[in-house]
């Protein structure tokens, strides 16, 4: 069995304590990763300023994208191996899996296009004076991921503040951290200087909180649940650097009478089923305009009991969810549904031939609930989708923002300037009108409000958040 090693400073490092590696289709440990703590993330964050100060601070911005390029040619070289390691990891259907490696190339492939397109500014000041702007790396940037879209998450977040110039220290989440070493493999035979791609495997509360409390580090990107993201806030806090805080969401698709009822099933039911509801941006509320909430809860019904659940490898429309944890927090949603008298109006089924051991929950679609109920409010992080009905548009905008959070909302109707109201008044990151989710487009800065976070992610955003402005005022008289 693999024991996996940190990958630090350019160097593999033999664990002192591992943590086990669990196949979620069926419970067996399938190896052991490092249990990090304080004295590898220092040594990481060591590694990282000695990079800056070093070759990669002497890299130019051309030949970072260069590096990012090879990155991106290089996952896509190992791209049915990623997905394996990947779906084996966090029991994701092997297709879905497929398709985070291939978001995760198109990261380094966007990122290391842009960066040699940081352009300062010269600003018009007084006479006799040249003003300019510079966007300069923070140095050392810490990146905490979580475990529902590992390859994602970790390529949207490092790569970009890789273009800027800075090294980074990932830690990944102890339920998903193959993938990430796997890279940290193609970092190192991409050429990155030693120290610029650091890994450190290990438990939120040590790595993780080693990490993020670091006076060495100069920016943390962390995405992950609302809880942690406070702790990683007030952590930063102490040491006054920025953070970026990517978090959940209670995301409303909001469906009105004139919308194409088939389009929108489609795509409703595929954003709560896709990995296991394990989603931050999972449309988990339907709201329904009321004249036509029977037919469209009819119609998502029929899709929610052909949906089928199975393996990783059986590569079914849902494998399963990533632990016991997470099946306990799944099923505990849904025996408050039932002790509340909610009414189930229909429940996916479980494929033929389910291993043993495997950590598997039905999609289950739960009608009339109100928009103040729990169901409605928390998110559950389990491919459940919750039904409420709205009466008009000031009701369906009352709704969609009555939860802590603002992520994502989906808006489907024929009437362009409703879209557009709705769209201007919820408040959420992104808006989708007619669709949802747009493929995870590496191009659309994506982020919370309220509950879900702030700064932003994707697009150039995250390029400027991973550097900090500097003005440089000359005066050279008239
Ligand atoms: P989590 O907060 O438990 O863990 C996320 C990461 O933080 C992991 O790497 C974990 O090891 C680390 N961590 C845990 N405790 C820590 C601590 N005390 N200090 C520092 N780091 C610590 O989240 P999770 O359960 O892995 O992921 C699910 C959550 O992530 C959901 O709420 C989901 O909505 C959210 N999420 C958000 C986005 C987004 O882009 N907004 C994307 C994916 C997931």
């Amino acid at each position: 069995m693999d024991v996996h090693q940190n990958y630090i400073g350019g160097r593999w490092v033999a664990p002192s304590a591992t943590l086990p590696v669990i196949n979620p289709s069926d419970g067996s440990k399938v190896a052991e990763i490092a249990r990090g703590g304080a004295k590898e993330i220092d040594a990481a964050v060591a590694a990282g300023h000695a990079a800056v100060k070093g070759a990669w601070g002497k890299t130019d911005a051309v030949s970072r994208g260069r590096l990012l390029f090879k990155m991106a040619e290089l996952i896509r070289r190992d791209a049915e191996n990623l997905a394996k390691m990947e779906s084996e990891d966090v029991g994701k259907p092997i297709t879905q899996a497929r398709g985070d490696v291939a978001a995760c190339a198109r990261s380094f492939e966007y990122y290391g296009a842009a960066a040699d397109k940081v352009h300062g500014e010269t600003i018009p000041f007084q006479n006799g004076f040249t003003v300019m702007t510079f966007y300069e790396p923070h140095g050392v940037t810490a990146h905490i991921v979580p475990w529902n879209y590992p390859l994602q998450m970790l390529g949207r977040s490092v790569a970009p503040s890789l273009a800027m110039g800075n090294a980074v220290v990932l830690k990944p989440a102890e339920d998903a951290s193959l993938t990430a070493l796997g890279l940290a493999r193609l970092a190192e035979e991409a050429g990155f200087p030693a120290g610029v791609f650091n890994v450190v495997t290990g438990l939120g509360e040590e790595a993780g909180a080693a990490l993020s409390a670091h006076p060495g580090i100069g920016h943390i990107s962390f995405t992950g649940s609302r809880e942690v993201g406070i702790l990683v806030q007030a952590a930063a806090a102490r040491n006054t650097i920025p953070v970026t805080l990517e978090l959940g969401g209670k995301s409303p698709q909001v469906v009105f009478s004139d919308a194409d009822f088939n389009e929108a099933g489609t795509i409703i039911v595929k954003a709560i089923v896709q990995n296991a509801g394990q989603t931050c941006s999972a449309g988990s509320r339907v709201l329904i305009e009321d004249s036509v909430y029977e037919r469209f809860t009819g119609q998502l019904a029929e899709r929610f009991k052909a949906t089928r659940v199975g393996s990783a490898s059986q590569d079914l429309d849902l494998g399963p969810v990533v632990n016991a944890t997470q099946k306990a927090r799944v099923e505990r949603y849904l025996d408050i549904a039932r002790r509340d008298g909610l009414k189930v109006l229909a429940e996916g089924s479980f494929g033929t031939n389910l291993p043993e051991g495997g950590y598997y929950v039905k999609p289950t679609l739960i009608g009339d609930v109100p928009p103040d109920h729990v169901l409605a409010q928390e998110e559950i992080f389990g491919p459940v989708l919750v039904a409420v009905r709205f009466r008009d548009e000031e009701d369906a905008v009352r709704i969609s923002n009555c939860t802590p959070y603002g992520l994502v909302a989906g808006v489907w109707t024929a009437d362009l300037g409703r879209s557009m109201r709705l769209s201007r008044k919820i408040q959420v990151g992104q808006v989708f009108v007619n669709n949802y989710g747009a493929g995870g487009g590496i191009e659309l800065p994506f982020g919370g409000m309220k509950g879900s976070g702030h700064g932003r992610e994707k697009g150039f955003e995250a390029l400027y958040g991973f550097g900090a402005l500097k003005t440089v005022t000359i005066r050279h008289g008239v």
